[in-house]
């Protein structure tokens, strides 16, 4: 059984898990991020240290950073890793295990385990968008993760919707991102309330304008207020408007959807689905992509991971 590990590196957690050859996941250890490249690398070997510490044998490790990453495992650029620039990641792992690494994006390898193992399991061209504090997404073309020249492909939030638009946090003016992140979402509430036009909003953020998050939206959409699902739906015309675009350059087969909105279900893909159908080219006249959500759930990027480690290894 060729059983690898799995890490998901982001700005708080570092998570690894044992995966089997099936995607099932065996066993998982979490840490808090640290900060600085020596202490995050001696986290990485402690998690793994501790997964290995009992069977099965593992053959490989694959970790997915929120980062740009190129073909040498090195991390160029991480703004939410304080201290990790430019740095050799990859070499410096390889040296202190005796296992090989492979290193990708953190949304590139959740949309692989997605692929392999989730919603989009079986299909050839899929495209795949993570709905959080940003958008993450990754590409799958022809069967294969699409990675570009230098491995940077698939930053799908940062393209321009809105010139004039809000500022999106690489530091650009009206991407996708800036308007169809969860962020953008909170954003929109404390618009509407400022206006008076989301009360059961409000309300669940105790009153503050302020304090209104797109948590607040969830909960308020869940318990079924108007105003909040009228806001989502609005909303779900900003995602729709960069997933459009996006269909009609990649023309993938289904579009996957993760990430803490989610948790929304039907209540958020009903009215993407809706606004993306129209606004796709030559709507009437082509099938047009299935938009489902994601099955894997936050376990994702370490499922993918694994798999990517076991294939590329
Ligand atoms: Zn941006």
């Amino acid at each position: 059984m060729s059983t690898t590990i799995g890490m998901d590196i982001g700005g708080t957690n570092v998570r690894g898990a044992i995966v089997a050859e099936d995607g099932t996941v065996v066993r998982e250890e979490h840490r808090h991020t640290p900060r600085g490249f020596a202490a995050l690398s001696d986290t990485i070997l402690d998690v793994v240290a501790d997964l290995r510490s009992g069977p099965p044998e593992v053959i490989a490790v694959g970790i997915g950073i929120a980062a740009l990453v190129d073909f040498d495992g090195r991390v160029h650029f991480a703004p939410n890793l304080p201290g990790l620039v430019n740095v050799p990641l990859r070499d410096q792992l390889n040296e202190a295990l005796d296992l090989p690494v492979v290193i990708d994006n953190d949304a590139n390898v959740a949309a692989w385990g997605e692929a392999v193992y989730g919603a989009a399991a079986g299909v050839r061209d899929a495209l795949l968008i993570t709905l959080g504090t940003g958008i993450g997404g990754g590409i799958i073309a022809g069967g294969a993760l699409y990675r570009g020249g230098h491995g940077f492909a698939a930053e799908i939030g940062h393209f321009t919707v809105e010139p004039d638009g809000p500022l999106c946090a690489c530091g650009e003016r009206g991407h996708w991102e800036a308007i169809a992140s969860g962020t953008a979402l909170g954003r929109m509430a404390r618009e509407a309330a400022a206006a008076g036009a989301a009360p059961s909003i409000l309300a669940a953020a105790g009153g503050h304008v302020d304090a209104i998050t797109g948590y607040h939206v969830t909960g308020a959409v869940l318990a079924g207020e108007p105003d909040a699902q009228q806001l989502l739906d609005r909303y779900a015309v900003n995602v729709a408007i960069g997933l459009a675009g996006l269909a009609n350059i990649l023309d993938p087969t289904r579009i996957v959807v993760s990430g803490g909105l989610i948790d929304l279900g039907e209540r958020l893909l009903d009215p993407v689905r809706h606004a993306f159908a129209g606004r796709i080219e030559g709507a009437a006249l082509r099938p047009a992509p299935d938009i489902v959500a994601a099955t894997l759930g936050d376990r994702a990027g370490m499922i993918g991971a694994a798999a990517l480690a076991r294939a590329e290894r």
